[in-house]
């Protein structure tokens, strides 16, 4: 055991201690349930599911109050706000040095943490979510900040971008470390320092995370606390960090209650919301390619990525072709029966809306597991299960995230390119197309105006893995920032030198 490791547990020991409860019950600030509402627990649908969740208690498993872990929210804006003043006092190089060393320990760290991320969250596959921490080299760090200058007769303008101060940000359950740390990577590669309010299912790996980083900061730059995370983390704590005066802006990852409610916050947010990316196939589209990009894509840790393929919408010429090579890339294709008694579980109907809701305990389960629930025992290989729908069928309607991805035969590319864009609601988001028709790829890109558009490959290379570009997993949809990098989280700052220092 190392010296750090052994004070932990020394000071973890007597914390527990100092805050025994006056019946002895052992209860520690880490082991209460607390009052407040969790967040993310907010669909219907999923009530007993979220009874559970409140009922287990949240155990971080790291000491509270060091490292970045805080319990209250004015403590971690506190810490967070110190940490920043010192960090713009290093000097670019240093701010340079705390992003790689960030980006290093994500990729040392990838098997642990990916292994203690799939186990607390229970979603998801291991050898994606080790990838999805390696891949952090791809995070652009300060060599995206830049000085615009324009000189001429009355002298010298010079813009620059300037850190925020403190960032309050909120990460999704479906990659939680891999949030955590590319916003921290921007973040403070724009001079920035965090206040994290991490999904309550993924609050202790996220932890750890957050003592690791700040441990290593500390050694090497003399700075603690420049990542803090909420723990354990509530609606209380988030809607605390929405209106905390020491945090001036937002950055919000999730789906569409947290986006609706950062939306409305009375500061600025960024806002990377849910998709629901459709493809389309046409009979110009080379069937072996669009059937391994979708099967890659879509099986992308079982589903759960945002610009993961959802829904495809495939020509009827084409139509059995592109289903026989999903079984050769890797797929397994249902039929009508298996189909539907899939969905009979992936899809609850919540008595106080009547309205479908997807049954979160399937959210980013095996393909092997979804398969069991439709009756049917698939090779062990098997990816993602793909099987005929209708167009409004629920699995192309709702964002599902589960490796069962739906098919729709159209007569045309233009219906589906219809289907899709009607499919994508309007977020803005993700979609995908496999053509060699140049026309067909323009409209459909033109018309689903969408943040990320993937021609011809699997949607993660829409975020630099096997494509070109920088990655970030927080993709500003419905505030329009896109694909997030340190210029994201700057303000923009000009100087006028008025009639000198032009030099030519
Ligand atoms: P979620 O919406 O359940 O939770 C996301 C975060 O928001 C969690 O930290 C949760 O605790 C918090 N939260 C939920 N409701 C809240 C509220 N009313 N007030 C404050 N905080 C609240 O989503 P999830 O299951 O963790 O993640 C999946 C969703 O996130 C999908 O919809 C996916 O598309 C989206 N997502 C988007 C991006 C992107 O870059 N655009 C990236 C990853 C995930």
């Amino acid at each position: 055991m190392n010296q750090a490791l052994v004070q932990d547990v020394v000071s973890e020991v007597m914390r527990r201690l100092g805050h025994r409860a006056p019946g002895g019950n052992g209860a520690s600030t880490t082991h209460r349930v607390p009052t407040g509402v969790r967040a993310g627990e907010d669909a219907p649908a999923n009530e007993p599911q979220r009874r559970a969740t409140y009922a287990r208690p949240h155990d971080a498993g790291v000491p509270v109050g060091q490292h970045g872990v805080f319990e209250r929210v004015d403590d971690a804006v506190g810490a967070a706000t110190e940490a920043q003043k010192k960090l713009v006092r290093l000097s670019l190089d240093d701010r340079d040095g705390i992003v790689k060393l960030i980006k290093s320990m994500a990729r040392e760290n990838a098997q642990a943490w990916g292994r203690i991320e799939l186990e607390e969250t229970k979603i998801g596959r291991l050898d994606h979510k080790i990838e999805k921490l390696q891949i952090l080299e791809l995070v652009p760090g300060v060599e995206f900040l830049r000085t615009d200058a324009t000189s001429g007769s009355n002298g010298l303008c010079i813009e620059e971008y300037a850190p925020f101060g403190v960032i309050g940000i909120i990460t999704p359950v479906t990659h939680s470390i891999p949030t955590l740390s590319a916003n921290a990577i921007n973040m403070i590669a724009a001079g920035n320092s965090i206040v994290a309010n991490p999904h309550p299912n993924g609050t202790h790996c996220a932890a750890v995370a957050v003592r690791e980083y700040n441990r290593a900061i500390a050694a090497k730059y003399g700075i603690d606390h420049l990542i803090t995370c909420i723990v354990p983390p509530t609606l209380e704590t988030a809607d605390q960090i929405f209106n905390h005066r020491g945090i001036p802006l937002l950055v919000v990852t999730g789906g569409p209650a947290v986006a609706r409610a950062a939306l409305g916050a009375k500061k600025r947010a960024i806002v990377a919301g849910p998709g629901n990316p459709p493809v389309v196939v046409d009979e110009t589209a080379c069937l072996r390619n669009t059937a391994e990009s979708i099967v890659k894509g879509g099986a992308y840790d079982n589903n759960l990525l945002c610009i993961g393929e959802k829904q495809v919408f495939c020509v009827e010429s084409v139509f059995d072709k592109l289903m026989a090579q999903m079984e050769k890339a890797g797929g397994y294709v249902l039929n009508d029966r298996q189909v539907e008694t899939l969905t009979k579980q992936a899809f609850k109907v919540d008595p106080k809306d009547n309205k479908h809701h997807v049954n979160k305990d399937l959210v980013g389960k095996d393909a092997s597991v979804l398969a069991d629930l439709a009756g049917v025992r698939v090779p062990p290989a098997t990816q993602l299960l793909a099987g005929e729908t209708d167009k409004d069928h629920l699995f192309v309607q709702h964002e599902q995230m589960m490796p069962f991805v739906p098919f729709v035969r159209v007569k045309s590319a233009d219906e589906a390119i219809e289907l899709a864009i009607e499919s994508e609601h309007g977020y803005r988001h993700t979609a995908l197309i496999h053509s060699r028709n140049m026309e067909n790829v323009t409209k459909f890109g033109r018309r689903a105006n969408v943040t990320v558009f993937v021609v011809n490959g699997p949607s993660m290379s829409g975020l630099g893995l096997g494509g070109q570009g920088y990655l970030s997993y927080s993709i500003a949809t419905p505030t329009g920032e896109g694909i997030t990098t340190p210029l994201t989280f700057t303000r923009y700052r000009r100087v006028m030198m008025t009639g000198s220092l032009r030099m030519i």
